[in-house]
């Protein structure tokens, strides 16, 4: 199963979502501001249509005002206390067309008409008897102006405004102008109100007098019951309400105080929503282009930069080739920045990857240089270099060894174990170490040939991980060598034991010889006869001696038996009894201290500490000898020392006097043969050691041997 990629929003959705996240709250303030001016603009509307309600208010009282004045001028006239009725008519007549009524009428107490601007004077005048308002009149003294009612013999509606006539004891007459709705109408136009705002004049008991739209319609009709009841407790207010023909209106009214008559102002709804919408309508246009704009500049930038990104990532991707790359001018800074970035990146790269690059050459040159094999391997043992030495000896050129495991190299039946060797030699601490230490050593070449080769192995750890190298050369030429040596070696023993060993019967017969010429013809022989016999006997002795001494270094020539811990004192031991009488005739003591367990051959090692036991007897001067000996650790080995107080050596004989047949003596002055350092040597060297001498002569002399201790005591 493929898993798919989890999908990863684009940059340019990325930008469009920040340009939404700008523009949220931008919309939402809009929102915000839209409200609060909508509000604002009713609050102002409804304020100015307060304003505009009270000057019309303040208007029909100034018009009731003035007309009540004029009644009043009129009502003082002399020609009514002369009774003049005529003589009032026309003074009235005239009084009338500057006042804005219809007429102008004087009524007795009783309700009788005394005067009618409307007919001629003298035509019969109808009792009418007193309207409500009009009664309280005569009682109180006080000008009235009454509510819009229908004149029947008009056969329309009006009001009248009407004062009281005194003759300064009581009042006598009421003197009204009857006022048509008209004429407050025209006051109303002359307001200059808005032209859809809806303005009404209600008389005290809320009946429309006059309006600004369908008058005809709604004159006398009662306003509506909502904005009624407001008319009827409060002297001013506003109010949402619905006209009478239907429209929804924000309405200010004002009520005079003095008439009880008051004036709404009807702002209709629409043309203050329309407003709004109109806002609304604005605001969502201009975050409509300001969001396109914001998404097409989203868009824009984000095709640069994604533009950008994507021609990053082609040098990018070259870098990873080790490629030297240039990268355009981009769009943006910062990308200009990657881009140099990358550039001297890659220029350093390049610098760096042609600096390993001849690195490797040059290792390869050196590699391919080298006398021996040299081949590199990984952590699987799988080889990774492959010098040209490795490609002589096992046949397979570079480019097929390399990938193969080291294993392939090896005789089959030895893979498993050099594989285990290999791991077991990288959990060691140890960076490197010779190989085949437990045996001899086998390389197979491509055609399925083993051959002899010595190796030493080396690690390197990079990352926790493990990298070893294998330099090995082919020694087939070097054991053929061997081989003939020890098959030579082993015949020239062969031959000094059957030499010595035929030698020694007839020196032991010339010996014999010469003693029993010595006694039994004694008497036969003058002085110098005996002289040359014993010095006969002596050289054969000698001779013997020498054939011992040779047989025994022949026989150290043959195989190591196998090794064994050895008790160094006890050796010792046994070399100075067998020095007994030696030691004795010498005078000499000898001391020993605390001596080590080591490995090696317990025959062998006694007759080492024999021969130089003896030497340090055998090589004093005028004082008795003192022989110490000794042992210290040095590391893994023990170093034995035999030291006296001799004639000691001379350092630049140091070296010869460990050869065969090298003695810095005639025989008469020390007797020897010249083969026991020899015979050290050889001993020591088997068991793996050394032997080497501090001395000065004169001084005495210090033979040390260095043998490997046992692990384990014994
Ligand atoms: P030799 O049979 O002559 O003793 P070695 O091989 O034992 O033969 O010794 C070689 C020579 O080294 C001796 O001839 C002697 O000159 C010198 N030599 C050996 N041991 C000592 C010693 N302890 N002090 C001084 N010289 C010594």
């Amino acid at each position: 199963m493929t898993q798919s990629a989890p999908a990863v929003a684009t940059l340019g959705s990325r930008l469009a979502m920040l340009v939404l996240a700008c523009a949220i709250p931008a919309v939402l303030a809009a929102i915000l501001l839209i409200a609060y001016n909508f509000q604002r603009e009713k609050a102002h509307a409804l304020e100015q249509a307060h304003e505009l309600a009270q000057s019309a208010v303040n208007a029909v009282d100034r018009d009731f005002a003035s007309t009540q004045s004029a009644l009043y001028a009129l009502g003082t006239s002399d020609l009514l206390e002369k009774g003049d009725l005529a003589g009032f008519q026309q003074r009235a007549s005239r009084v009338l067309q500057n006042l804005k009524a219809h007429d102008i009428v004087l009524t007795a107490p009783s309700g009788q008409q005394l005067v009618n601007t409307r007919v001629p004077f003298g035509s019969p005048l109808p009792v009418v008897g007193q309207p409500v308002r009009v009664k309280g009149l005569f009682d109180a003294d006080r000008p009235v102006v009454t509510d819009l009612f229908y004149g029947k013999a008009l056969k329309t509606h009006l009001f009248g405004i009407a004062v009281p006539v005194s003759d300064g004891t009581r009042v006598t007459h009421a003197l009204a102008a009857g006022v048509m709705p008209e004429t407050v109408a025209a006051m109303l136009r002359q307001q200059n109100l808005p032209r859809d705002w809806i303005a009404a004049v209600f008389d005290s008991s809320g009946t429309i007098v006059a309006r600004s739209h369908q008058m005809d319609e709604f004159v006398g009709k009662k306003a509506s019951p909502g904005l009624r009841e407001r008319l009827q407790a409060e002297t001013h207010g506003t109010l949402d309400t619905v006209t009478l023909e239907g429209v929804k209106v924000y309405t200010a009214f004002v009520r005079s105080p003095s008439s009880g008559w008051a004036v709404a102002l009807g702002i209709p709804r629409r043309s203050l929503t329309n407003q709004l919408w109109l806002a609304v309508v604005v605001a969502i246009a201009v975050v409509g282009v300001l969001l396109a704009t914001g998404f097409a500049t989203a868009w824009h930038i984000g095709s640069r930069i994604s533009g950008s990104i994507f021609e990053l990532a082609k040098p990018a991707f070259a870098l990873g080739y080790g490629a030297k790359v240039t990268v355009p001018p981009l769009y943006f800074h910062e990308a200009n920045v990657l881009g140099e970035t990358l550039s001297t990146a890659s220029a350093l790269l390049h610098d760096a990857s042609a600096a390993v690059a001849r690195h490797d050459a040059r290792l390869t040159a050196i590699m391919d240089s080298a006398m021996d094999a040299i081949i590199t391997v990984d952590d699987d043992q799988r080889v990774i270099l492959y010098n040209r030495a490795a490609a002589a000896v096992f046949g397979w050129p570079p480019e097929e060894a390399v990938g193969r495991p080291l294993s392939q190299f090896i005789p089959a039946r030895f893979r498993d174990a050099h594989v285990r060797h290999v791991e077991a030699f990288g959990q060691r601490n140890r960076a490197r170490r010779g190989m085949g230490e437990s045996g001899e050593l086998l390389g197979l070449n491509r055609d399925g040939q083993e051959f002899p080769i010595e190796a030493s192995i080396s690690k390197i750890n990079e990352d926790g991980k493990n990298f070893y190298t294998v330099v090995l050369r082919d020694i087939t030429e070097r054991v053929k060598a061997r081989q003939a040596l020890e098959r030579s070696n082993a015949d020239l023993r062969q031959f000094a034991y059957v030499a010595s060993h035929d030698l020694k019967s007839p020196l032991r017969s010339i010996g014999g010889i010469a003693q029993i010429l010595e006694h039994s013809y004694h008497g036969a022989l003058d002085a110098k006869g005996i002289g040359l016999l014993r010095r006969l006997s002596a050289a054969a002795a000698r001779l013997e001696q020498l054939t011992d001494d040779l047989l025994q270094l022949a026989d150290l020539e043959g195989e190591v038996p196998a090794f064994a811990p050895v008790d160094c004192r006890d050796a010792v031991q046994e070399a100075l009894q067998l020095m007994e009488q030696p030691i004795r005739d010498a005078g000499a003591t000898v001391t020993v201290g605390d001596l080590p367990v080591v490995m090696g051959v317990h025959g062998e090692l006694t007759h080492l500490f024999l021969n130089l036991i003896a030497n340090a007897v055998k090589y004093h001067g005028q004082q008795a000898p003192e022989v110490r000996i000794t042992a210290e650790r040095a590391g893994a080995e023990w170093v034995i020392s035999v030291a006296d107080n001799g004639i000691g050596i001379d350092p630049k004989h140091h070296e010869r006097i460990f050869e065969v047949f090298n003695r810095l003596h005639k025989v008469g002055d020390y007797g020897g043969t010249g083969i026991g350092l020899a015979i050290c040597r050889t001993i020591a060297a088997r068991q793996g050691g050394r032997i080497w001498v501090e001395s000065q002569e004169g001084k005495g002399s210090t033979f040390k041997v260095a043998l490997r201790g046992a692990a384990v005591p014994a």
